[in-house]
C-alpha cells in the first residue's frame, strides 16, 4: 500500500498523515445526521467491540463464581494477572513482533521514521526503551490493573454496591457501555492533565514521557501512581449504579486500549487491501509536543475547549507555538516581577 496516497513524508523521513484530525462528528453545530450515522460504526468497529468482547470473554470463561470473589485471597487475583499479562503479552506483543521487530511494513505510515531499538538511551532501565517499557508494563502497571478488577470485582460480589441486572435494565446498560469510551476519554484527560503539572510531572508521568517515540510496549510504561489512577476509571461503575460487565469493558478500553495512542503507525497493513486504521496521531503528538492532546482524538474534545488541541495540520502547529509563546511571556513577567 503506497502511504504518500495518505499522507507525506518529510526529510527526515517521517510521515504525516494527510487533512486534520476530526473531533466526533456529533459535537458540530448545525447537527450533520448523515456524518454521525457514517461515524457509528467505525465507533464501535473494530476497536469498542474488541474491547466489549474481551469483557464477555473474561466474564463468562475468567472470572471466577462470585461465591469465591465475597473474599479476598491470593489465589484467583493471581490467576486474573496471569491472564491479564498473558493476553498484553499476546496482543501488544503480536503488534511489536509484526511491524516492530519484523517491521512487516517497513515504515510505511510510520510517524517517526526511526524504530526505539535503535536509540539507546540513559532514560530507560539497561537503556533500553524495549526493555524498560516492557518490565514496567509487566511488573508495575498490569499488577495495578489487576488490584483495581480485583477491588471492584470484590465489591460487586458482596452487593455493596447496586449490580444491576440486564433483564431489568436494558436500555439503561446499553446506554452505559454506548458512553464508556466517553466516560474513559473524561477521566483519562483529567488525570493526565493533572500529572502533567509540574512537580507531579516530574514524579510521576515524566516516566511514561520518556518513550518520545512510543511503541506499543510503551502504552502501560507509567510509574505506579499513574497506572493505578488510570486503571481506576472501572471504579466509576461503583459509583454510578452498573453492572460488572459494564466496569469490566471500562477496564478493557483502559487497559487493551491503552495500545491505540501508542502504536505509532496511522495505519497497520492487516492485508494489502485492508489497512486498520490506529487513532494514533493525536497521542503520537502529545508524545511529540508534550502540552497538546491531553484526551484521545476527540471523542470528547476537551482539548478543543482548553485551548490545547492540536489536529495534525501546520495551522495546529501555529497555534500551538503561539500558546507556547504566550507562556513563555508570562513565565518571563513573573520572573520579571520576583527579581524587582
Ligand atoms: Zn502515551
Ligand atoms: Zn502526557
Amino acid at each position: 500500500m503506497d502511504d504518500h496516497n495518505f499522507g507525506t513524508r518529510n526529510k527526515r523521513g517521517d510521515w504525516a498523515p494527510n487533512g486534520h484530525i476530526e473531533v466526533a462528528p456529533f459535537w458540530a453545530w448545525p447537527p450533520k445526521l448523515m456524518t454521525v450515522l457514517k461515524w457509528l460504526p467505525e465507533y464501535v468497529w473494530p476497536w469498542n467491540a474488541f474491547h466489549m468482547a474481551t469483557a464477555l470473554l473474561y466474564w463468562f470463561y475468567v472470572v471466577p463464581e462470585v461465591a469465591v470473589m465475597k473474599t479476598l485471597s491470593w489465589g484467583w487475583p493471581l490467576w486474573l494477572y496471569a491472564v491479564n499479562a498473558g493476553a498484553i503479552f499476546v496482543f501488544y506483543g503480536s503488534v511489536e513482533l509484526l511491524f516492530y521487530v519484523k517491521r512487516k511494513q517497513g515504515n510505511r505510515f510510520k510517524y517517526n521514521a526511526k524504530f526505539p531499538g535503535e536509540q539507546p538511551s540513559d532514560v530507560f532501565w539497561f537503556k533500553s526503551q524495549n526493555i524498560d517499557n516492557f518490565l514496567r508494563s509487566f511488573f508495575i502497571s498490569i499488577p495495578l490493573w489487576t488490584l483495581v478488577e480485583v477491588v471492584f470485582l470484590w465489591v460487586f460480589a458482596n452487593g455493596w454496591v447496586p449490580w444491576l441486572s440486564w433483564a431489568d435494565n436494558p436500555y439503561y446498560l446499553a446506554f452505559l457501555v454506548a458512553v464508556a469510551p466517553m466516560i474513559h476519554e473524561v477521566h483519562f484527560f483529567f488525570i493526565h492533565r493533572l500529572i502533567h503539572w509540574g512537580p507531579l510531572y516530574r514524579w510521576i508521568h515524566s516516566v511514561h514521557h520518556n518513550s518520545v517515540n512510543p511503541s506499543p510496549w510503551s502504552s502501560l510504561s507509567m510509574h505506579p501512581v499513574e497506572g493505578f489512577l488510570y486503571h481506576a476509571v472501572a471504579f466509576w461503575h461503583l459509583v454510578i449504579p452498573s453492572n460488572p460487565i459494564v466496569a469490566m469493558f471500562q477496564l478493557h478500553i483502559a487497559g487493551f486500549g491503552a495500545v491505540n495512542g501508542h502504536i505509532g503507525f496511522d495505519k497497520l497493513e492487516i492485508t494489502e487491501e485492508t489497512p486498520l486504521d490506529t487513532h494514533a496521531y493525536a497521542h503520537y503528538l502529545h508524545h511529540k509536543y508534550f502540552e497538546v492532546n491531553y484526551g484521545g482524538d476527540g471523542l470528547i474534545p476537551l482539548d478543543k475547549w482548553f485551548g490545547t488541541w492540536h489536529d495534525g495540520t501546520k495551522d495546529g502547529d501555529v497555534q500551538m507555538q503561539a500558546r507556547f509563546q504566550k507562556k513563555k511571556e508570562r513565565m518571563n513577567a513573573k520572573t520579571a516581577r520576583a527579581n524587582s
